[in-house]
């Protein structure tokens, strides 16, 4: 029998912006009508597509496009969106004249920061000045918070910057009835009644995420910065009528039959129990495949749920598919929506130890996205 033409693709990330839009319209459901949404378009947007995912997004009514760092804020806004970009994660060692040039927000955690913002040398620069209220990681601590407003407040009056948001982030939002978003609330709060006592009047006070946006609507002030909703993933219990956005789909390229005991991929750590059919299909770790499933996630093949059977490795992994009749050229659904009974992201993270935020983001560039 001559061998099937292989196909087109190898493996394909199908990115449904419809459903993108959708989510966008659930989450803005939660929301006061005086509140704005970001969507939260960083690292790729999370594996999607950062200029795809940012048109839909602004399409639905985004009001504001968020990213982490310079290099991202830079090629976003130079496409003038069609809303503000903001982007957080930089070091005052680096220049953030290029992305201000392009009309980018950033956000502001130091001293050094406003610096580097002034010395950039771009006709008033729009600055978030990012708070640690607990988080410990970006953002300055309260105790160091007040000079760095007057330092800001002092600048905006001589019109060298533009105050448009304070902001901070929450460590615990999608844990239930985890304390801390309580505390973070009222650090951030009394942060702004501070900056309020110093005349800032930012435009936007934001500290919500996803998780915070659809279970702590006291958190939203006047804009939530969603990321992971927005690819219908829900890290709260309530899926919230989102829908995942991202399906994962490659094909069978070689199957074969073997007897009992033959060993699969490296270290042979899995033996066939009975002669049986493998498939193999073209995706591994170089593609964002975790080697932490390697045995213990699963895909869907031929209508059934199965097992990788043994290592996933660079470029590949197999199936042990018994007596199915599996062929060249079969489509395997990795994780997309679960329609067709597929697994989820979700349940590709919980498989691998991980959480689906890690799955969807860390799929390589090796895998094309396709828009539907
Ligand atoms: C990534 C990020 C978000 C988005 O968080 P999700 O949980 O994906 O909604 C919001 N704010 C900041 C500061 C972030 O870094």
């Amino acid at each position: 029998m001559p061998t099937p033409h292989a196909p087109a693709i190898r493996a394909e990330a199908v990115v449904d912006l419809g459903a993108v839009r959708a989510n966008i319209g659930m989450l803005r459901r939660r929301l006061s009508s005086s509140t704005d949404l970001m969507a939260v378009v960083k690292a790729d947007a999370y594996g999607h597509g950062m200029h795809a995912v940012a048109r839909a997004a602004v399409d639905a009514g985004a009001d504001a496009l968020g990213v982490a760092t310079l290099h991202e804020a830079v090629e976003l806004a130079a496409t003038d969106p069609g809303a503000p970009v903001v982007g957080w994660l930089w070091a005052p060692g680096e220049d953030p004249g290029p992305a201000l040039a392009a009309g980018a927000q950033l956000g502001v955690s130091s001293l050094d920061h406003l610096a580097a913002v002034l010395a950039a040398g771009v006709t008033s620069p729009r600055i978030h000045v990012k708070i640690d209220t607990g988080l410990g990681r970006n953002g300055v601590v309260p105790a160091d918070l007040e000079p760095l407003l007057q330092a800001c407040r002092a600048a905006e009056s001589d019109g060298r910057v533009e105050i448009v948001g304070l902001m901070s982030h929450l460590a615990s939002a999608d844990v239930p009835g985890d304390a801390s978003v309580a505390l973070q609330k009222a650090a951030f709060g009394a942060a702004c009644d501070l900056a309020a006592s110093l005349d800032i009047r930012p435009r936007w006070r934001h500290l919500a995420n996803t998780p915070a946006t659809l279970e702590h609507p006291e958190t939203h002030f006047d804009l939530v910065r969603c990321g992971i909703g927005i690819y219908g993933i829900t890290p709260v219990a309530d899926p919230a009528g989102l829908r995942p956005v991202m399906t994962l789909r490659t094909r069978v390229a070689l199957t074969k039959r073997v007897p009992a005991g033959h060993g699969v991929s490296y270290g042979l750590t899995y033996r066939t129990s009975g002669e049986t059919t493998l498939a193999l299909v073209p995706l591994g770790y170089a593609d964002g495949i975790p080697r932490h499933a390697s045995s213990c996630a699963e895909v869907l093949l031929g209508g059934k749920r199965r097992r990788i059977a043994g290592r996933v490795a660079m470029d590949q992994f197999v199936l042990d598919c018994g007596d199915d009749p599996v062929a060249v050229g079969d489509e395997v659904i990795v994780f997309g929506p679960g329609d067709a009974g597929e697994p989820t992201a979700r349940d590709w993270g919980e498989a691998c130890g991980t959480i689906d935020y890690e799955i969807v983001t860390r799929i390589g560039p090796r895998v094309p996205r396709v828009y539907v």
